[in-house]
């Protein structure tokens, strides 16, 4: 399977597989493994509505990034959740950061719906320093609908929103 028919899948409005892809650095930094596919499902399938909700664009600008490449970044946390592909850093055209993440903080325990399993088990990240700490997504299934609890990490900064979907929501 290709990273485009994984992502096909999910019947996204807005985004398309491509744009998962967009990392910064693209001598440094590399697409994720197939083993992490699945781990980016709930934080798409959350953008993809936030999208709707906004109305206006979204642009990614940071999805995976491998951990050596991690490494690199001076302001990355060193168990950074991009290196998971749990995590994305969004911006909105024309909406500031800090309301995009007030909206993200509202939604957060709230269920969404996928039209794909959400793996129990999301693969974690080992770096060097250890594991990042996870906890698997609920999940429950009513006609084929598989639903998710969005529990996460959100923060903005100038001219950015970062969302993961670790599993649980940090202080
Ligand atoms: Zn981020």
């Amino acid at each position: 399977m290709t990273f485009e028919n994984f992502i096909a899948k999910l019947g996204l409005n807005h985004f398309k597989p491509h744009e998962l892809l967009i990392y910064t650095n693209r001598e440094k930094n590399g697409e994720p493994p197939r083993l992490r596919w699945g781990n980016i499902v709930p934080t798409i399938l959350i953008l993809d509505r936030l999208r709707e909700h906004l109305g206006v664009p979204i642009c990614l600008t940071s999805v995976y990034r491998t951990p050596a490449y991690n490494a690199t970044l001076r302001k990355a946390a060193r168990l950074s959740q991009h290196q998971a592909f749990v995590a994305a850093d969004i911006s909105a055209r024309g909406i500031y950061p800090r309301d995009v993440c007030e909206i993200l903080m509202q939604w957060r325990d709230q269920w969404f719906k996928s039209p794909v399993p959400i793996e129990q088990n999301r693969t974690r990240v080992e770096v060097p320093a250890g594991k990042i700490p996870y906890v698997p997504l609920n999940e429950r299934e009513s006609s084929g609908v598989f639903k998710f609890q969005f529990k996460g990490y959100i923060y903005y900064g100038e001219t950015y929103v970062h969302i993961d979907t670790r599993g649980f929501n940090p202080d």
